[in-house]
């Protein structure tokens, strides 16, 4: 798929639209959530960790939006935000031109925001047949007991599964894979527009993965679906998505046309997250990946630019400024990296091959 507009983090252009102006689906907004801890100190001073620090993004209609970055850059946070598993100390979110909890219910925004979760076993009720776990949501939300087996039934052939075998079961019968074609059935069962698959396919084996991943695909063209997906494997994240957003520390790094994000980096930390991606050639070993240091507490994050403690084309002023994400050169991302947009772009960092 070939991006010409180029892409801001709050554009109403749907790139896939070559820049027919649409409405997108979900648009945030400032959003911030800060984990205080009980105090600690003689003095009883209380530590903040910045989870997600004044982020801002758009998913428009129909596209994959994937979330990478290291543990604890804010991804699962930001998720479990936008579905008001908690609450955000500030932001807004804006869902189909309507504000979240002001304008549109919370009810129904989550019928039609629905979150696949990574522990497939746990996201199941172990009492429950996998028919009633399909049809229970339905059921809450005032559907007739035979109208919502039939849907469950319905559903679990589009996962394909066959419902005269597995509609009886309990999730303990079912292997890994099967389990989580029982929670994407579940999730559709409400009819969503968006999913959030929150590293769904991270427990399961690669042969089992791979089949979850086009049932997904094809899930997405039939239900109309959009996607925000989540993953710490750049490699899938590359299979599935339209655009790559990258986080570090509860910041977004990078944002973008994920075919360029992949192909054409700008921020050190998403060259140094590439460069780190595992291969599968003999003749090109793994590299090992351009950070240096440890990553930062997020209690005390560092000042300016989070990544300078660890990037290796910091300069004095990195420490002190914290750059703002701004249009890359090639107009289909944007970045934050003070040292972006200099008439000398910023060298690919040299890198060493693991064992040397
Ligand atoms: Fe590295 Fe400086 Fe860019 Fe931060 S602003 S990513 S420290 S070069």
């Amino acid at each position: 798929m070939t991006h010409f507009e180029p892409i801001s983090p709050l554009s109403v252009l749907d790139p896939r639209d070559r820049g027919g102006p649409v409405q997108p689906l979900l648009t945030i907004q400032g959003l911030k959530k800060y984990f205080h801890s009980a105090g600690n100190s003689w003095f009883g001073a209380q530590s903040v960790v910045r989870a997600v620090d004044d982020i801002s993004f758009v998913i428009h209609k129909g596209e994959t939006l994937g979330v990478v970055g290291e543990s604890g850059c804010g991804k699962s946070t930001t998720a479990r935000l936008l579905m008001h598993l908690i609450k955000p100390d500030q932001g807004e979110i804006i869902f189909d031109g309507e504000k979240v909890g002001i304008d549109i219910p919370l009810t129904e925004f989550r019928r039609q925001v629905q979150m696949v979760f990574q522990d497939s076993y746990a996201s199941l009720n172990p009492r429950l047949t996998i028919e009633d776990t399909i049809s229970f949501g339905p059921r809450i939300h005032g559907m007739y007991e035979s109208k919502a087996r039939l849907i469950s039934h319905d559903l679990l052939a589009r996962v394909g599964l066959d419902p005269s075998r597995f509609a009886g079961r309990y999730p303990h019968e079912l292997s890994g894979g099967q389990r989580q074609r029982i929670n994407i059935a579940r999730a559709l069962a409400f009819n969503p527009r968006l999913l959030i698959l929150d590293e769904a396919v991270s427990a399961l084996d690669k042969s089992v993965e791979a089949q979850v991943l086009n049932l997904l695909q094809d899930l997405k063209e039939d239900f109309g679906l959009t996607y925000l997906f989540i993953s710490h494997d750049l490699n899938v994240v590359r299979y599935m998505v339209d655009r790559v957003m990258v986080m570090y520390l509860g910041s977004i790094a990078e944002i973008g046309d994920g075919e360029t994000v992949f192909s054409t980096p700008v921020h050190p930390y998403t060259k140094a997250l590439l460069a780190s991606m595992p291969s599968m050639d003999p003749d090109q070993p793994t590299r090992e990946a351009p950070l240096s240091g440890d990553p930062p507490n997020p209690i005390n994050p560092p000042s300016g630019c989070r990544f300078h403690p660890r990037c290796i084309m910091a300069e004095a002023a990195c420490s002190q400024k914290r750059p703002a994400l701004e249009t890359t050169r090639h107009k289909k991302s944007m970045a934050a990296c003070l040292l972006q947009n200099r008439d000398t772009p910023i060298p690919f960092p040299p890198i060493k091959v693991s064992g040397q």
